[in-house]
């Protein structure tokens, strides 16, 4: 997909994009755009595969009564998840998690969960960076994959991303709690029902009392999406997929 304003390839996976979103948001970046600095990193919804493979994301994290009840649903299913933790939370709660990491993956929500669409691109940096230290020292990984707060494009996001590395991954899928707040049910069934083929799905293990009725039911989730012959990977193993069905494509 050409990017009409800065003419780099970069976003293969931003479907219904024509333009970039870099003068968005509160604090446009486009003005520090040169040829020399057109960014080169990828948006990702969802990944083209034909595999039945699909990758579950929590939000926000990590938290103390939470995270542990999605982490035990994760052992008790055998389901590799990613969590995009938001530095701070990490910092106050690395207890929560330390030891219980090993089979998933950490993305990097910023450190603050600040819309890095209003921030200046010095600033949108810092909040990765300092977010990202956080995660080196609790976890000893270093994150490559960033979501930005509230899936917002905007201002010096995408430039940030490109700048340190990163790539950009946001939803295709998401529990819809306030919806199906007093029908677990109907939620299970939206999630098994909706994903597709390199589906990737966006839960928070943080936040508003009725986000637990997704958080509740994740066994049920994961039994029925195994039952329509789907396995369970982290979003980096879900890009090398995608990476190499790219690659075979005439
Ligand atoms: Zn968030």
């Amino acid at each position: 997909m050409a990017v009409g304003a800065v003419g780099a390839p970069y976003a293969r996976h931003a479907f219904g994009l024509d333009q970039p979103p870099l003068a968005g948001g509160y604090a446009s970046a486009a003005d520090v755009l040169t040829d020399a600095n057109s960014p080169s990193t990828t948006i990702t919804y969802h990944v083209r595969t034909e595999a039945s493979v699909v990758a579950f994301t929590f939000d926000d994290g990590p938290a103390p009564n939470w995270t542990p009840m999605v982490l035990d649903a994760l052992d008790a299913w055998d389901v590799p998840a990613t969590f995009f933790m938001v530095g701070r939370n990490l910092s106050q709660h690395a207890a929560v998690v330390r030891g219980r990491l090993d089979r998933h993956e950490i993305g990097n929500h910023t450190w603050s969960h600040a819309d890095l669409a209003t921030l200046d691109l010095n600033h949108a940096v810092e909040e990765i960076n300092r977010s990202a230290e956080t995660i080196h020292n609790v976890t000893g990984r270093t994150p490559t994959l960033l979501r930005p707060p509230y899936g917002h494009l905007g201002g010096s996001t995408i430039l940030a991303a490109d700048k340190l590395g990163y790539r950009l991954v946001l939803w295709s899928q998401q529990m819809r709690e306030a919806q199906y707040e007093k029908n677990p049910q109907a939620q299970v069934s939206d999630i098994v029902d909706s994903v597709r083929p390199g589906s990737i799905v966006l839960a928070h293990d943080v936040g508003d009392q009725r986000r637990l009725v997704a958080l509740r039911h994740l066994g049920e989730m994961f039994s029925g999406l195994r039952a329509r012959g789907y396995r369970f990977v982290t979003v980096s193993e879900l890009l090398a997929l995608g990476d190499e069905t790219a690659a075979q494509r005439p």
